[in-house]
């Protein structure tokens, strides 16, 4: 593997797997959130500036049964043109076949040439030998910058690696900054280290928590999930969110951190509802007692001060999962308490990572994205990293 801020791409055509699935108006097809794009354009101008030139490859949706309108890339080619300070981006109709290998071989330095989803093609998610190999020939250097399908060992972002020799490997910027945050967090020699683990499920993060016992000092559990852990204690959650066929599981987590001398936090308190609803009438309980047809939508004002002390403390800190359902605005307190603790923490020394769909878009709707250390663009693949998996694209690219 060759480091990217080493290499020289001049006179080299850069064959580079990025994460454009960005979503689009369902009407008008205009870009709805850019973040994707914006993150990957220092990859593609290095390129340029080296005097090299860029081929960009992408999924973009689920297409199901080969090209739609919907899911074309053509429909960034304006709005990227524009990222890139108004350079003219070339298009090819298809990701393989004549014209993809014409405009390709045609490409001078200093141009770029998107190509239409890769996943008009099933042979993308099969992770397809021969599709990968027809890509790859299309740039003399495959550069991966698509942290967000890390995870998966598609023909684009895994397969197509073993075409190139090492020297012509390697990840992109973005790539670079996600691993080497992650690797920061997951080896964390600055203790404590705090993770924050919240959202609906406990069944989506009980991989994420068991490699956590190893690691952390300190986990916060809040969110839904966190009311499978007070039932399987014996408490009364009323009608909150609870997964009966965990019950088992999470007594196991609290036992396993006990015997590790790894601090549980749970919510002392919560916010509740009549329903869940916006409009819903609240109230506040013990996280322990909640009355039958109440449920915990956010935790309250002593899980808040208790968690805000332990973050504020830390000098490590994972985020993945909000406290509370922050979409609705009664239940958002808790988010945006912890978000200021991680911000706070962050200001006085500490490196935070958030990963995870909705944790991410709950610091950029509350504006603390640039008060984080590192905000992580991959949910799936971060999770799987934190999970203690190998994740296909990093793998492909160390080999
Ligand atoms: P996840 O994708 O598992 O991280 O879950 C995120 C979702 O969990 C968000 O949509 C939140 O609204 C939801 N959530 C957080 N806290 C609760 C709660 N106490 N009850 C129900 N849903 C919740």
């Amino acid at each position: 593997m060759s480091k990217f801020s080493d290499h020289n791409f001049a006179g080299q055509k850069a064959l580079i797997r990025v994460d454009f699935n960005v979503p689009l108006d369902k009407q008008t097809f205009a870009i709805t959130d850019d973040n994707r794009m914006r993150a990957t354009i220092p990859t593609i101008q290095k390129i340029l500036k080296d005097g090299g030139s860029v081929i960009l490859m992408s999924h973009l949706g689920r297409p199901k049964d080969g090209p739609e309108e919907k899911s074309s890339l053509k429909h960034l080619v304006k709005h990227l043109s524009e990222l890139l300070g108004g350079i003219n981006v070339q298009f090819a109709n298809d990701c393989i076949g004549e014209e993809a290998v014409e405009k390709a071989a045609a490409l001078k330095p200093g141009e770029v040439l998107l190509l239409e989803n890769l996943r008009f093609y099933k042979q993308e998610e099969k992770g397809d030998e021969a599709f990968a190999e027809k890509l790859s020939q299309l740039g003399d250097v495959y550069v991966n910058d698509a942290f967000g399908t890390a995870h998966r060992a598609h023909a684009s972002t895994a397969v197509i690696a073993k075409f190139f020799p090492g020297d012509k490997k390697m990840f992109g910027l973005v790539m670079e900054g996600e691993v080497s945050s992650a690797e920061k967090v997951l080896h964390a020699n600055e203790k404590p280290f705090t993770a924050i683990i919240g959202g609906a499920k406990v069944s989506d993060k009980i991989l994420i928590l068991e490699n956590l016992l190893e690691r952390a000092t300190d986990i916060i559990i809040g969110g839904g999930m966190a009311y499978t852990f007070y039932k399987a204690e014996g408490g009364q959650i009323g009608n909150s969110l609870c997964e009966n066929d965990r019950l088992d599981k999470a007594k196991e987590i609290l036992e396993k951190a006990m015997a590790k001398g790894v601090c549980i936090h749970l919510p002392n308190d919560s916010i509740i509802a009549d329903k869940f609803a916006a409009d819903a009438n609240i109230s506040t309980s013990l996280s322990n007692n909640i009355p039958d047809g109440w449920m915990g939508l956010d935790i309250g004002e002593m899980a808040c001060e208790t968690f805000s002390h332990v973050i504020k403390n830390s000098k490590t800190i994972l985020w993945n999962g909000p406290m509370g359902v922050f979409e609705m605005e009664k239940f958002q307190h808790g988010t945006k308490t912890i978000a200021t603790a991680v911000a706070k923490a962050t200001e006085n020394g500490a490196f935070s990572l958030v990963g995870g769909g909705d944790s991410v878009a709950a610091v950029n709707q509350f504006g603390f994205a640039d008060k984080v250390s590192y905000v992580s663009t991959g949910g799936g693949a971060m999770l799987e990293y934190f999970e203690g998996k190998v994740l296909p694209g990093i793998a492909a690219i160390n080999e």
